[in-house]
């Protein structure tokens, strides 16, 4: 019998989330584009998709060129008379994404209280975010830092020359994960198409100077290459890291979806790398993302895509709200994800990332014994991503078995007569079954509740 983790949840070969940044979006714009994005009605682009695309959201806004962006309070604390429109968007789960707490390009004035009236008015309401993503320019204090962009947001004191110690003015980190913020993006961005697959080195260049269509990639292979060849850290090493940098191209680090990350306060997190480019983040270019060659080159990688969007920003401001080919492209994107691509809201693609290496491979199935024939969930702190090393300790923090309803969509093949149990602690897991997938075989999915 043959019990063997699927990547993705069936029948699906890839996954894709439209991970929007609520830039310039006013209730009216998020209305009308969530109404095509997520309903069945029939709206001004046509009939709407039903897919589950969520969005972001800012608690604040204080940029003062831009008064009209959807918020959800002023500065003081007070929500904004679209505060229920919000709130309403994130019961039905068309926001599931915290933008920073807000948009304080151009002005600053992020402040950590702030935080403090944010996180008691989300108690109050029974409201939580489990990802974050840093937003705009340097004014942008609360932002997680990163290692080209200093930020405040993680630090919680810095020493001055006198030796005296204060406390940072915008530290919020300790707030913001008890909130459940796990997943954090700090300005990861990477034109690779399909995180989570093998990539070595070398293909890694040469994927991205194909798709920048210049030879630079192959350049920066070479040096990167010969730079390996040198210890880490050493002058030799640190020098051909510099040239590639200067040549315009990302070293390579990596190809995972969640990196564990350990914020500046000690907190183990994880970042996430999203896929775009910086210079071109318009509606127009995310419909130019999701073209068809794109999408079958995801599904032959068989990898994630969490994508770098701004419905808000257009190429051409005084087109239509959502350019004509971004609604072509997103109407072939429900086509495929009918049975090829995972179309999923970027937390849940995130969370079933995090499972299927915290859960899905190391669990085992056991023939017979007290339970009679059982795949049994264990949990493995060191595939998972999110346990973290904290600084001090090497080893890992075991953050134990998630709860059931955090693993669904795992999904095993099955070839047996019938399907076995599966055993979550001491409980049965409910699962279903499916047909057989485009390589003809038969697998169960968690589905997320108790038997
Ligand atoms: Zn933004």
């Amino acid at each position: 019998m043959t019990v063997k983790l699927r990547k993705f949840p069936y029948p699906f070969r890839g996954a894709i989330a439209i991970c929007n940044d609520c830039d310039l979006m006013t209730r009216e714009s998020f209305q009308k584009i969530h109404a095509f994005l997520n309903t069945a009605e029939s709206t001004e682009f046509g009939d709407g998709l039903g897919l589950d695309i969520a969005d972001s959201v800012f608690w604040y806004n204080n940029n003062p060129y831009e008064p009209d962006q959807l918020a959800y309070a002023g500065l003081d604390g007070k929500p904004t008379r679209d505060a229920g429109f919000i709130r309403e968007c994130i019961e039905k789960g068309r926001i599931d994404c915290l933008h920073a707490y807000g948009d304080f390009s151009h002005r600053g004035g992020f402040a950590r209280k702030h935080a403090e009236t944010a996180a008691e008015e989300m108690e109050k309401r029974g409201i939580s975010f489990r990802v974050w993503l840093n937003h705009g320019d340097r004014h942008n204090f609360q932002n997680i830092a990163a290692e080209y962009l200093p930020s405040l947001g993680d630090t919680p004191e810095v020493v001055m020359t006198d030796g005296k110690t204060y406390p940072v003015w915008e530290y919020h980190t300790d707030i913001t994960t008890a909130l459940g913020v796990r997943y954090f993006w700090n300005h990861t961005l990477t034109e690779i198409l399909g995180q989570d697959r093998p990539l070595s080195r070398t293909a890694y260049y040469r994927e991205l100077a194909a798709g920048s269509g210049s030879g630079g990639g192959l350049f920066a292979a070479l040096v990167d290459k010969a730079g390996s060849l040198f210890p880490r850290g050493s002058f030799m090493s640190r020098a051909a890291k510099l040239t590639v940098e200067n040549s315009g191209v990302p070293v390579f680090g990596g190809n995972d979806l969640l990196i564990p990350h350990v914020l500046g306060d000690g907190r183990p997190v994880c970042r996430f790398r999203r896929w775009g480019h910086w210079r071109t983040d318009t509606s127009e270019a995310l419909g130019e993302m999701l073209s068809g060659e794109n999408l079958d080159t995801l599904i032959r990688r068989e990898g994630y895509a969490i994508t770098y969007a701004h419905f808000g920003k257009r190429r051409e401001p005084a087109g239509p709200l959502l350019p004509d080919s971004l609604v072509e492209s997103l109407k072939r994107l429900k086509g495929e994800s009918e049975n090829r691509i995972w179309v999923a809201r970027t937390s849940r693609l995130l969370e079933y990332n995090r499972a299927w290496r915290a859960v899905g491979g190391s669990s085992v199935f056991r023939a017979g014994g007290k339970t009679g024939d059982a795949i049994h969930l264990v949990y493995d702190a060191g595939g998972d991503p999110l346990a973290g090393t904290s600084p001090q300790d090497e080893t890992k923090a075991a953050a134990g078995l998630p709860p059931v309803e955090e693993l669904a969509g795992l999904t095993w093949y099955f070839d047996g007569d019938y399907p076995p149990r599966v055993i979550h602690g001491d409980r049965d897991a409910d699962f279903r079954e499916n047909p057989p997938d485009h390589e003809g075989m038969r697998s169960i999915t968690l589905t997320g509740n108790y038997l």
